[in-house]
């Protein structure tokens, strides 16, 4: 089958009536709720007042999904002035919205400046599936790392996102989607989970999450707090590069699920295509997955698996992947190389790719093979990269051309 190319129009800012967040005030999304009740003495609340307010503040946000303080029914109107005054808890700008010819959808937001820096964009993608929806959000603006086979890792690090920012995303997201009740009533009923079509989230966007260690923490805990959005920690997944020191704080403190970026097998081979590996070698990475705190058969962590053809998808090296996770609880996630403009990488064949799928499962390993999404609007992984180097006619048209000439079929 050829993938069609049949690139969707973005939707413009205007249609999108997207109320763009004001950079000068700070934003009550993302703080914890002792954080909250600080804020609210600055909006002069009386101190005894304060955790009832936060409770109120914290279902008008997270259950309802609000983006003004006009819409919060049952606080009294001088106190919404008050906050008004003082905060914001407005969404970022939807710069564009793409949804692909398979229904997954992308996302480009743009986030005001913090401090003297400009404003930054970033990108989310949705990905409907049978039973499920995903959201893939971003963690930063651009990655340190270099990873070689990956378009984020072209793009220098801008900044860090914060909590505010992580848990836009997802609200946006779901305002887009229809996910919140209807905001005009006081009433509007609440989508019931099962109702809801993000399901779970992944930490797989742009950017190094274990760089941004505390926000991303931050906005997961409010994420799966079960009076807000109300996620369950089974349903997010964070992916890592390596960052071996976070590892066990992610379980411990944070405990979602993990997935770890493995690629390659020998240290050789993994120094160059995920160079994090010369600090964090392959014996540390497994060590530290083997501590990672609540793992268990029906807790695994899923490792990813780039295909890339005749560089890591040999027979030899499903062999010694099977090897390497011997005694830790795992799934294998197999990933076709998503290309883009200037990379030397190709995908895997097909017959390879299953082969080697084949193999791993013989040995007794789950090993999915990741249908590639929303290729068509860029929106596959690791081809994710934001506007400060958006992607020029040009060379979209050569993506389209490789994708056609036979990468873009899966
Ligand atoms: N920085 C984190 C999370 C973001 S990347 C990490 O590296 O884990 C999410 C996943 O997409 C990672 O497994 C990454 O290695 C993979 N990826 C990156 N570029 C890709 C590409 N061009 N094709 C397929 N997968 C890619
Ligand atoms: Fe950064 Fe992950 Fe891309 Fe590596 S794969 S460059 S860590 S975003």
């Amino acid at each position: 089958m050829t993938l069609s190319i049949d690139f969707s129009i973005p939707e413009t800012r205007a249609a999108l009536g997207a109320r763009a967040r004001a950079p000068e005030k700070l934003s009550l999304i993302g703080m914890s709720r002792d954080e909250m009740a600080d804020a609210l003495g600055v909006a002069g609340v009386p101190e005894r007042q304060r955790r009832m307010r936060v409770q109120q503040l914290w279902h008008w946000l997270y259950v309802r999904g609000v983006s003004d303080f006009s819409q919060m029914f049952n606080v009294s109107k001088d106190l919404r002035a008050a906050l008004d005054q003082h905060f914001t808890i407005a969404r970022p700008e939807i710069v564009e919205e793409q949804i692909s010819n398979d229904g997954t959808r992308k996302w480009l937001f743009r986030f005001p400046p913090r401090g003297a820096g400009r404003p930054v964009e970033i990108e989310t993608v949705y990905i409907p599936e049978e039973g499920r929806g995903t959201l893939c959000i971003s963690s930063q603006v651009g990655c340190t790392l270099t990873c070689s086979f990956c378009h984020t890792g072209t793009q220098k690090l801008v900044r860090n996102l914060t909590a505010e920012e992580i848990l836009t995303q997802l609200m946006t997201a779901r305002d887009r989607l229809g996910d919140f009740p209807d905001r005009d009533t006081p009433d509007g009923a609440i989508v019931p989970a099962e109702g809801r079509r993000i399901t779970n989230i992944v930490m797989m966007g742009m950017g190094e999450p274990l760089y941004n260690f505390e926000e991303v923490k931050k906005a997961l805990l409010i994420a799966s707090d079960g009076d807000g959005l109300s996620l369950s920690k089974r349903r997010i997944t964070l992916s890592t590069s390596g960052v071996v020191p976070e590892i066990f704080r992610t379980g411990d403190e944070i405990g979602v699920m993990l997935a770890i970026s493995l690629h390659a097998v020998r240290d050789d081979l993994r120094d160059m295509l995920v160079p994090i590996n010369k600090k964090y070698p392959l014996k540390e990475l497994i060590d530290a997955c083997r501590n990672y705190p609540g793992l268990s058969n029906a807790r695994r962590i899923t490792f990813e698996y780039v295909m890339l053809k005749d560089v890591n998808d040999s027979i030899a090296d499903a062999k010694d992947l099977v090897r390497l996770l011997k005694g830790v609880p795992a799934k294998i996630n197999l990933i076709p190389f998503n290309p883009w403009p200037g990379t030397n990488y190709q995908c895997s064949d097909w017959e390879t790719i299953e082969k080697f799928a084949d193999y791993i499962n013989q040995a007794g390993y789950a090993s999915p093979i990741r249908t590639p999404r929303g290729r068509d609007i860029l929106a596959a992984c690791g081809q994710l990269k934001s506007d400060s180097e958006r992607m020029r006619k040009t060379d979209r048209l050569a993506l389209e051309a490789m994708m056609i000439a036979g990468h873009g079929e899966a």
